[in-house]
C-alpha cells in the first residue's frame, strides 16, 4: 500500500472523521490486520482561521505548502488537504508538494457523475460557496455539476454555525434544522442533490434528516484515498 499525507486539523472534528473512514475502508479492501498507512500534518486551526477572515490567503499557502513539502520529505506518495475551503490553496500546495494531490471537487464531482446529478445545491463556508475557483468551477467544468447556493442569510447562517458550533464539536438540533430549511430551498430551487461541501457538515446532517439526497465531501474524499492508498 502507498503512504499518504494528510493536511490537517481544519478542523480536528473533520480530521477524526477522516481518519476513521480511511482506515475503515483500507480494513474493509485488505482485510485482516491492515490499517492505512498515513502521515497527518495537523494545524492549530486558530491561527488558520484567523488568516483566512483576513484574506492573508499567501501567508496560507506558505503554511500549508510548507506542510505539504514536510510530509513528502516524510514519505508521502501524494497529499489530501482535509478541508474544502483551503483547496482555494490546491494548486499551490501541489506546486509545493511536486506529488499529487487528491482533489476534493474531483472525489465528489464523479460521485455525483456516476449518480446522474447535474444541478447540486452546495452548502458550505462562504469562501467555498461564494469563491467558485476553490470548487465550484471545477465541479462544472470537470465533472459537468452546476451548483446552486443558498440565499445571502442562508449562506451566512450555514457559514455561522461551520465556525462557531460545528468545528468546536458543538452540535445542536436548532441548528440541524437551519440547514434542512437550506436544502428544502435549494431542493424549491431545483437541486437534485446537496453536496455537504464542508468537512464538519456530516456532523450534523445524515442522509435521514436531508430533504435532498446527500453526497457528504467528507465520505467521499476519504474514499478516494482509500482507492488511492490501495491502488
Ligand atoms: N472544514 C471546513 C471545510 O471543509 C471548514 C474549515 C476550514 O476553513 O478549512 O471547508
Amino acid at each position: 500500500m502507498k503512504t499518504l499525507g494528510v493536511i490537517g486539523g481544519m478542523s480536528w472534528e473533520s480530521s477524526a472523521v477522516y481518519y476513521r473512514l480511511i482506515n475503515q475502508g483500507v480494513a474493509a479492501r485488505a482485510g485482516g490486520l491492515h490499517s492505512a498507512p498515513l502521515l497527518l500534518h495537523s494545524v492549530d486551526f486558530a491561527g488558520i482561521a484567523a488568516a483566512q477572515a483576513e484574506g492573508d490567503w499567501p501567508g496560507l499557502a506558505e503554511r500549508l505548502g510548507g506542510a505539504a513539502r514536510g510530509l513528502v520529505n516524510a514519505g508521502a506518495g501524494a497529499v489530501l488537504i482535509a478541508t474544502n475551503t483551503m483547496h482555494k490553496l490546491a494548486d499551490e500546495v501541489q506546486a509545493a508538494a511536486g506529488v499529487p494531490l487528491l482533489h476534493i471537487a474531483d472525489a465528489t464531482g464523479s460521485a455525483l457523475r456516476a449518480a446522474g446529478i447535474t444541478r447540486a445545491g452546495l452548502l458550505g463556508t462562504r469562501f467555498t460557496m461564494e469563491d467558485p475557483a476553490i470548487v465550484r468551477d471545477r465541479l462544472l467544468t470537470r465533472h459537468g455539476v452546476q451548483t446552486l447556493l443558498p440565499d445571502d442569510a442562508g449562506r451566512a447562517a450555514v457559514h455561522r454555525i461551520i465556525y462557531e458550533e460545528l468545528c468546536r464539536g458543538r452540535v445542536e438540533p436548532s441548528s440541524r434544522a437551519v440547514y434542512v430549511r437550506a436544502i428544502e430551498s435549494l431542493r424549491d430551487a431545483g437541486a437534485e442533490a446537496v453536496i455537504l461541501g464542508c468537512t464538519e457538515i456530516g456532523m450534523l446532517i445524515s442522509p435521514a434528516d436531508s430533504p435532498l439526497p446527500v453526497f457528504d465531501t467528507t465520505n467521499l474524499h476519504a474514499a478516494a484515498a482509500v482507492d488511492w492508498i490501495c491502488s
